[in-house]
């Protein structure tokens, strides 16, 4: 009789689940995080409420780049759709609105729409905003728009809109679907830009990156969605092929190493963030957790952009709030 194996996290809150993002902001500042995940959530030990309405507010934030990365991101995806519909996924016309998002989203945030919204995520409202010290040039943000313009054409001109009106409804196309699996009892949160299985049985995964900084190889997040790929849609590393596209790059395509090895990998990656992320967390049956055992960052570096500077008890740079 085979043993099932026991959970490597006992007991887990009810609630938690692990993601690249989630990651990411664990790793950059444990305090941040705290705000993000727990404060802006209501499940802070001895927190006021107005504490935590605005780490709600800061945690729905957004920054110049990340702005631009999302509009991108939804034209493209719109495009993909519409493309895979059947229908004529015109680039020009979609680059146009965009444009007209940004230009709504910019308005909000200067106007400060989002300091009196009951759900502060259903307005933009920029950290160049928020914080003179970010505060951004009239020719930044006509500069950032100009990119993101260029960055949907870059898209359209790479072909994979053409592979998308292309392929048949048994290529089970995936465009930016929130999908999980779980780890160990955990769910693992995944969402793919663009996925497809093509005539070879050959599954692709492609991530769009809309920044210039590029992340090295076998990125984390990447190799999480090829173990996402082979748990939920039992394809064998072999036959995965795993990309990132730098839109921002005359050569664009990053593949990664997709094996057995480099996802076991990533998986015990996980187990380690997971593992750390639980440590911090005194109370695991209510899922609630206490500021101070959330240390804050250990370099000034994510300290300047910080979302949570105006709630943190010491952001390490000069020229905060
Ligand atoms: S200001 Fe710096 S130390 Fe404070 S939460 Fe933000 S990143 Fe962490």
């Amino acid at each position: 009789m085979s043993v099932p194996p026991l959970p490597s996290f006992a007991p887990v809150p009810r609630g938690f689940s692990w993601s690249a993002t989630r990651h990411g902001a664990f790793t950059d500042c444990p305090r941040a995080y705290f705000y993000g995940y727990y404060l802006a959530k209501g499940r802070a030990d001895g927190a006021d409420l107005e504490r935590a309405r605005l780490a709600a507010r800061l945690a729905a934030l957004t920054s110049l780049p990340m702005w631009v990365g999302s509009r991108v991101h939804d034209a493209i995806e719109g495009l993909l759709r519409e493309a895979l519909g059947g229908g004529p996924a015109e680039v020009e016309p979609a680059i146009e609105r965009m444009v007209a998002r940004m230009r709504r989203d910019y308005a909000a945030s200067r106007d400060g729409d989002q300091l009196v919204a009951d759900d502060p995520r259903s307005v933009a409202r920029f950290a160049e905003h928020e914080y003179p010290h970010l505060a951004a040039r009239d020719e930044d943000w006509r500069t950032r728009v100009g990119e993101a313009q260029e960055m949907v054409r870059a898209f359209a001109a790479q072909g994979y809109l053409d592979a998308a009106r292309a392929l048949p409804r048994e290529a089970q196309a995936s465009v930016e679907r929130l999908e999980k699996f779980a780890l160990d009892g955990v769910d693992v949160w995944v969402k793919i830009d663009f996925a497809w299985r093509d005539g070879q049985g050959l599954v692709h995964i492609v991530d769009w990156k809309t920044g210039k900084q590029e992340r090295g190889e076998n990125p984390l997040q990447m190799l999480v969605y090829a173990g996402y790929a082979r748990k939920v849609w039992k394809a064998e590393p072999e036959r995965l092929r795993v990309r990132e596209v730098y839109l921002r790059q005359p050569d664009p395509e990053r593949p990664c190493t997709i094996t057995a090895e480099t996802i076991g990998a990533a998986e015990e990656a996980i187990r380690a963030s997971i593992g750390a992320m639980l440590a911090k967390v005194s109370d695991r049956a209510l899922h609630r957790a206490c500021e101070a055992d959330f240390e804050l960052a250990a370099s000034a570096r994510p300290c300047r952009g910080c979302f949570f500077r105006a709630i943190c008890p010491a952001p390490r740079d000069a020229g905060g709030p």
